[in-house]
């Protein structure tokens, strides 16, 4: 039985994930930044339970409010044993290519920063990506090049296309309107934006999307080569729509 991922917004436009493993009952928590949301969240889909806080990377936007979470929960925190001098007090340090509990796989994938790393749910087709890549964008290379975001982003070559795309800050309008800058006409894009408008709109997140969108879609994740993909970051970085 399948990990399952719901989106829980936090901070201004950040969206952490609760995770469900509907066959063992665990329960994990992905790059939450603060505490009440959560404990609420919890509370209302899992009875309070926590057993693992998954990080991706060390920036505060994500990892503020793990330890309070893993104190107030029993929850252990997990992440990238490289970058353990600069996460929350790891509880479990694990290595790109490790297992990790609840069925999932830590996959190495610089670019934003050194350390950050995502996590693959074969069982579910969850896939966290942090800041790595986004509904329609991708991360800043903060500490990274674009060779590293690029290779980053062919691990997710592997995946299939039914993968849900749980990345960690709710950017979708301003990167639909980025994407659509580059391709005015794409109805791809166009049905893109009336579906996160309405979404929006509505109050709820535009996330996930799925690899299948983001791989005929995301002009960042279609890049050819590293050039084009450092072109495209500059470009974005540039943009002002
Ligand atoms: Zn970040």
């Amino acid at each position: 039985m399948p990990v399952t991922a719901t989106p829980i917004p936090c901070l201004s436009d950040n969206t952490a994930w609760l995770l469900r493993d509907t066959a063992s009952g665990e329960v994990a928590l992905c790059d939450p930044p603060e505490v009440a949301p959560f404990l609420a969240a919890l509370e209302q889909r899992a009875g309070g339970r926590c057993d693992w806080i998954f990080l991706t990377h060390h920036h505060g936007d994500h990892v503020a409010g793990a330890e309070e979470l893993a104190r107030r929960t029993g929850a252990r925190i997990l992440g990238n044993a490289a970058d353990a001098s600069r996460l929350p007090r790891l509880d479990l340090a694990l290595r790109p290519g490790d297992a990790t509990p609840m069925g999932g796989r830590m996959l190495d994938t610089p670019g934003h920063t050194r350390g950050h790393v995502s996590y693959w749910f074969a069982d579910g087709a969850v896939l966290l990506c942090g800041d790595v890549l986004f509904a329609y964008g991708c991360g800043r290379f903060i500490e990274g090049t674009a060779e590293e975001m690029f290779s980053s982003f062919r691990r997710f070559d592997a995946l299939p296309g039914n993968a849900l795309v749980c990345c960690g800050h709710e950017y979708t309008e301003a990167n639909l309107r980025f994407c659509r800058s580059l391709r005015p006409e794409d109805p791809v894009l166009a049905e893109a934006a009336a579906r996160v408008a309405a979404l929006r709109a509505a109050g709820r997140p535009s996330v996930p999307t799925t690899l299948w969108e983001e791989r005929r879609a995301n002009p960042f994740l279609r890049a050819a080569t590293p050039a084009e993909l450092l072109r495209l970051r500059e470009a974005k970085n540039a943009f002002r729509g």
